[in-house]
C-alpha cells in the first residue's frame, strides 16, 4: 500500500506544539515508508480562521524541517464535494434536517443534566414526515443537517498505537450535526467530521495519525466512511502532551506555539528532536539526540506510547544546549545576526562574527543568550560594582595605563594572541603586579565585570575592531 499521510491543521491560531508533534510523527512515518506527507488547511470555520495563521503554520513547519509534498489543500475550496456527500446522505435517508432551536436543545441538555444523564441529542427529528418538515419551514425555522447514528452500531478499529478500540453508537451523543444551522433550505457550512472524511478519502490518505483527543471523532468518522461507501484508512492516535501537573498542555501554560519557542531561543533541531521524544521512545542503542533524518530511518508507531507525554523543560533545555554547542560557528552567526540587528548591532565582518560565536558558543543554552553575552562586544559596558572595586586594587590603574601606552605604540591588530600574552607579561614585570591581578583588572576595564569567556580571545576580538584601548582609557 502506498503510504499517504496528512496534517490537517485549522488556521485558528499559531502552530501549536501538539499539532507540530503530530506533524512530526506523520512526516517520519511518510519518510520511513517512502510515502507522501500532505497538508490540508481546515479553514471551514470561517469566523475563527485567519490567513495570518495559515502563514504561521506553513512557516513554522518549514522552520522545523517538516516539508510537505505538493500544494496544500484548502478545505473551503472543496465545498462542492462536501455538499455532494451531504446530498448523497440526505437522498439515502442517512441524514436529515433537524429543526430544533438552540433553546430547545439547551432545555434538553438541562433536563438530561437534572436526571443525571449524559448530554445527547435525543434524535427527536429523525423521523419527521414531509408534512411536519413543511410546517417547520412555513414557520421559518432554521435547520441543521444531522447524520444518523444508530445506538446499536458497533464500531471498532485496530489502532496502530492503542490496539483494538471499540465504541458503541450509543456513546456518540445521538445523531451528529454535519452541516451548520441555516435559515434557508440550502446546506449550511459543512462540519469537521464530514469534511475530514470526504477530504481524506479524496486525498487517498492511507493512515490518519492524529492526537488522541480525536478518538471519539474517529468513531463517528468510521460511520461516515461506511455510509458514504468509502475505503477506511488506518488510524493511529498519539498521546497528548501534558504539563508538569499532568494536565493537557494549554495556553494557560504560557508557551504553546512553535513561534513562542522560536522566540525564546530554541533551535529548530532541538525542538523537533524534543517533540519527537514526547511520546516516541528511541530503539535500543540509539542516542536520544538525533536529526529528523536519523529518526526517519527507524521510526515506528509501535514505539509511540499510549500514555500522555509530560513536557520536561530541563530536557528540552539540555538538548538545545547540546545542539547550540555543536552548531558550526557560521550557522550560529546566521541565527544570531538577525537578533543582533534587532538591537541595532551590526557585525563588522563575518570572520569576526564567527570568532565571536566560537567564543560564546560553549556557554549558550538558548539562542537568546547569544544576545546578552555578545552585548559587551557591541556596546561599551557599564562598570559593575565588582569591576569598580577591582580597579581600586593597588597598582591596577598604573598597570592599565602602561598597557594602554604599549597598545598605542604597538602595531598589534588583535590577530596574534601570543602578542597580547607577551604584553601582559611585560606590564606585570614592569609595574611589579601579579599577572593574575592584572588580567582580572583588564577584564574589569574591558567588559565591566569579572566573569566571562577566555580573556585573551575576548580582548583580541575587541582589539580587532579597535575598541580595546578606549575602554582602558576611561579607567585610567
Ligand atoms: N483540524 C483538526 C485539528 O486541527 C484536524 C484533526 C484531524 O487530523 O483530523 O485538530
Amino acid at each position: 500500500m502506498k503510504v499517504r499521510v496528512r496534517l490537517a491543521p485549522s488556521p485558528t491560531g499559531r502552530l501549536h506544539i501538539g499539532t507540530a508533534r503530530t506533524a512530526a510523527f506523520n512526516w517520519l512515518f511518510a519518510r520511513r515508508h517512502s510515502g507522501s506527507f500532505l497538508l490540508r488547511i481546515e479553514d471551514t470555520d470561517k469566523e475563527r480562521s485567519r490567513s495570518e495563521y495559515t502563514e504561521n503554520i506553513l512557516d513554522s513547519l518549514r522552520w522545523l524541517g517538516l516539508t510537505w509534498d505538493g500544494e496544500p489543500i484548502v478545505q473551503t475550496n472543496r465545498q462542492a464535494e462536501h455538499h455532494h456527500a451531504i446530498n448523497n446522505l440526505l437522498a439515502r435517508g442517512l441524514a436529515y434536517r433537524c429543526y430544533c432551536s438552540e433553546e430547545e436543545l439547551e432545555a434538553m441538555r438541562i433536563e438530561q443534566k437534572h436526571s443525571g444523564q449524559a448530554p445527547r441529542y435525543d434524535n427527536r427529528h429523525r423521523g419527521l414526515t414531509p408534512k411536519q418538515e413543511q410546517k417547520f419551514r412555513d414557520e421559518g425555522c432554521d435547520s441543521v443537517i444531522r447524520f444518523r447514528i444508530d445506538d446499536d452500531a458497533d464500531i471498532c478499529w485496530n489502532d496502530m498505537v492503542r490496539g483494538l478500540v471499540q465504541w458503541r453508537g450509543s456513546d456518540l451523543g445521538g445523531d451528529m450535526v454535519i452541516a451548520r444551522r441555516t435559515s434557508s433550505n440550502s446546506i449550511g457550512e459543512p462540519l469537521y467530521n464530514l469534511v475530514a472524511v470526504v477530504d481524506d478519502a479524496a486525498m487517498a490518505v492511507s493512515h490518519v495519525i492524529r492526537g488522541e483527543d480525536h478518538i471519539a471523532n474517529t468513531a463517528k468518522q468510521i460511520l461516515l466512511y461506511r455510509a458514504l461507501e468509502l475505503p477506511l484508512p488506518n488510524f493511529a492516535h498519539t498521546p497528548l502532551i501534558l504539563n508538569a501537573e499532568g494536565r493537557k498542555l494549554s495556553k494557560r501554560d504560557g508557551v504553546t506555539s512553535i513561534t513562542d519557542f522560536r522566540q525564546m531561543g530554541y533551535t529548530a533541531e532541538a525542538l523537533i528532536n524534543y517533540m519527537i521524544l514526547l511520546g516516541w521512545s528511541v530503539p535500543q542503542g540509539m542516542n536520544e539526540r538525533f536529526s529528523l533524518e536519523q529518526a526517519a530511518a527507524v521510526f515506528d508507531l509501535n514505539r509511540v506510547s499510549r500514555a500522555g507525554a509530560r513536557f520536561d523543560w530541563d530536557k528540552l533545555n539540555w538538548l538545545n544546549a547540546q545542539f547550540l554547542h555543536e552548531m558550526p560557528a557560521s550557522e550560529l552567526l546566521k541565527s544570531l545576526i538577525p537578533l543582533w540587528r534587532d538591537r541595532g548591532w551590526s557585525c563588522p565582518a563575518n570572520d569576526w562574527g564567527e570568532d565571536l560565536c566560537t567564543l560564546l558558543r560553549p556557554s549558550l543554552a538558548l539562542l537568546q543568550d547569544g544576545v546578552e553575552q555578545a552585548k559587551p562586544f557591541f556596546v561599551m559596558p557599564e562598570l559593575g560594582e565588582e569591576a569598580q572595586q577591582q580597579l581600586k586594587v593597588e597598582g591596577c590603574v598604573n598597570a592599565l595605563r602602561d598597557l594602554s601606552r604599549r597598545l598605542e605604540s604597538s602595531d598589534w591588530d588583535g590577530r596574534k594572541i601570543v602578542k597580547a600574552q607577551q604584553m601582559i607579561e611585560e606590564v606585570a614585570t614592569a609595574i611589579g603586579i601579579k599577572k593574575g591581578i592584572l588580567m582580572k583588572s583588564l577584564r574589569a576595564a574591558l567588559f565591566g565585570k569579572l566573569q566571562g569567556p577566555d580573556l585573551f580571545t575576548a580582548w583580541s576580538l575587541l582589539a580587532r575592531i579597535g575598541q580595546d584601548r578606549q575602554r582602558l582609557i576611561r579607567c585610567i
